[in-house]
C-alpha cells in the first residue's frame, strides 16, 4: 500500500473501499495488527446485519480472524470506543447516517478511525453512507478484485440469484434462493435492470 499510517495528530479517518472480494477486510486487519504491535489500544466493530460468518469476529477470506464487537447502531460504537486509540469498523455500508457524526466526533477526539466497506451496491450505484464517508475521510484506498469472467481488474459486485443477474429492485434478502456475488469488471458487469411489476 502506498499509504502507511504511523502517527496521527488531531484524529484521522481512513477508508478502505472496493467491490466484494477485493480484500478490504484483510487490509483492515493488516492495519489493525500493526497498531496492536505498536501497543496502541484497538477496538473493532461490525454491524449486526452481517451474519455471513462468525457472529463476533471479522473474518477475512484468507482465514485471519480478529475479535470484533457486533453492534446495532453507531451510538454503541461511540460509547465503547472511549478508552481506545484506534477504532476499526468493517462493513460500514450497513450502518445508517449516524455513523458519519460518530466518526467525525471520534476523530475530533484525537482517535484514528479505519473504515472498510463496499463503495458500490450490486446495481453499481454508490452504497448508502459510503460516498459521504469517502468525502470526509483524510485518506481513501480503493481496492480491486479480479473479474471472474475475463480476468481484468474488477470494481463491481454482480449479485446473482439462482445464477441469474439480480433485477434492480430485488429485495435485500431473497428467502430460499441461492444468492451469490461475483467480482466483475465494467465490461462484464451486467447492470441490473428495473422490472415493472
Ligand atoms: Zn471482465
Amino acid at each position: 500500500m502506498k499509504f502507511e499510517m504511523t502517527k496521527y495528530e488531531g484524529g484521522w479517518i481512513e477508508l478502505i473501499v472496493g467491490c466484494m472480494f477485493s480484500g478490504k477486510s484483510e487490509e483492515m486487519i493488516r492495519r489493525v495488527k500493526r497498531a496492536i504491535i505498536a501497543n496502541q489500544k484497538v477496538i473493532v466493530f461490525k454491524p449486526k446485519i452481517d451474519k455471513r460468518y462468525d457472529k463476533d469476529k471479522v473474518v477475512s477470506h484468507n482465514g485471519i480472524k480478529i475479535e470484533a464487537f457486533v453492534v446495532d447502531n453507531p451510538a454503541e460504537i461511540y460509547e465503547l470506543s472511549q478508552k481506545y486509540d484506534v477504532i476499526a469498523i468493517d462493513e460500514a455500508q450497513f450502518f445508517d447516517n449516524e455513523l458519519i457524526e460518530v466518526v467525525e466526533q471520534l476523530a475530533n477526539e484525537n482517535k484514528r478511525i479505519i473504515i472498510a466497506g463496499l463503495d458500490q451496491d450490486f446495481r453499481g450505484e454508490p452504497f448508502s453512507i459510503m460516498p459521504h464517508l469517502m468525502a470526509i475521510a483524510d485518506s481513501v484506498d480503493k481496492l480491486h478484485a479480479i473479474c471472474v469472467v475475463c480476468g481484468a481488474v474488477a470494481t463491481k459486485s454482480q449479485r446473482l440469484i439462482e445464477n441469474q443477474p439480480a433485477p434492480y429492485d430485488s429485495p435485500t434478502i431473497v428467502v430460499g434462493a441461492i444468492e451469490t456475488y461475483q467480482p466483475r469488471c465494467r465490461k462484464c458487469f451486467q447492470k441490473p435492470v428495473k422490472v415493472k411489476t
